[in-house]
């Protein structure tokens, strides 16, 4: 399960970072956060912190700024210690954008709806505006909503599955058209554990057999291919992949097929400079590997949108 965040492993991920980051004005938001969340506690038990810590610890993987990292750190604060604390003592204390930030994440739709529909574009709607206000804010919610998923089985079921169905039909697609692939896919994966448990286990351990039976397959690819490609001397970059479980799960699903006919379990990408290379990778690989007849389809041409 999840690892508890401290403020230790937040100072390590904003250390590992390229990024400078002002230390001591995170420090004194974290402090801050913890003085005011003092004797509240999440249902799994553990203090409250852990939660703004663990959400910061995201915002700094994604190599965010600074501001960002302190409203991470004080997001549930101006609502959950509202007694304690104001928009204007946040300005005073941390600047208006961090101040803008938390109130930004403040705002953000947190329904749980019943009329998917009506409330679906209702949420949208607030989430346009926060996203025109400043982009940021988009950014760290989905920082929060991946905590909140990690740790959703402290939750009731009704709010396991309306927090998981606002994930698939809001945050994934939002973190696709944004590029943050990884926060999409772990989003769709969570949400799904809980919106079809026994589909999500099932597909699990297809992958993860199919994965152990062949662990190499992946790594062996691609060391022929980046020995190729170094030997004509195209420069590149390759990374591979074995799909998720959701993309598994929903080409199983849409196209009625079964485990064994999903084809594209491993996925490898080589990036290069230009059209032409790419043309000339896609010879090189055909050359190396067989396609499979009436499979094959040319996106250089004919890109997806
Ligand atoms: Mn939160």
């Amino acid at each position: 399960m999840a690892q508890i965040a401290t403020f230790e492993k937040l100072l390590s991920e904003l250390e590992n970072s390229d990024k400078k980051y002002d230390l001591n004005k995170i420090k004194n938001a974290y402090e801050w956060a913890r003085t005011l969340h003092e004797g509240q506690f999440r249902k799994s038990g553990e203090p409250y912190i852990t939660h703004p810590l663990s959400v910061a610890c995201i915002v700094a993987q994604l190599e965010l700024d600074t501001d960002s990292v302190c409203a991470a750190l004080l997001h549930d604060t101006l609502e959950d210690c509202k007694d304690k604390v104001t928009l204007e003592t946040l300005t005073e204390m941390f600047g208006t954008e961090t101040a803008l930030l938390v109130d930004g994440l403040t705002k953000l739709p947190n329904v749980y709806f019943e009329d998917k529909e009506e409330a679906s574009i209702e949420n949208t709607r607030k989430l346009f505006l926060a996203m025109n206000h400043d982009i940021r804010v988009i950014f760290i919610k989905f920082a929060d909503r991946l905590h909140n998923l990690r740790t959703l089985d402290a939750k009731s079921e009704r709010s396991q599955r309306s927090i998981a169905l606002e994930t698939m039909h809001l945050y994934a697609p939002l973190a696709h058209r944004l590029g943050v692939q990884k926060i999409k896919s772990e989003l769709e994966n969570l949400a799904l554990k809980y919106l079809d448990p026994i589909g999500f286990a099932e597909v699990k351990n297809d992958v993860e057999l199919k994965y152990g039976q062949n662990k190499d397959f992946l790594e062996e690819a691609k060391s022929q291919i980046l020995g190729k490609l170094t030997e004509v001397g195209i420069k590149n970059k390759l990374e591979g992949r074995v799909k998720s479980i959701y993309s598994i799960y929903k080409k199983m699903y849409n196209q009625n097929k079964s485990f064994d006919e999903i084809y594209d379990f491993y996925a490898l990408r080589v990036i290069v400079e230009t059209e032409l290379e790419c043309y000339a990778v896609l010879g090189i690989i055909h050359e190396m590997f067989n396609s499979i007849p009436g499979r094959f389809k040319d996106y250089i041409s004919t890109p997806k949108p």
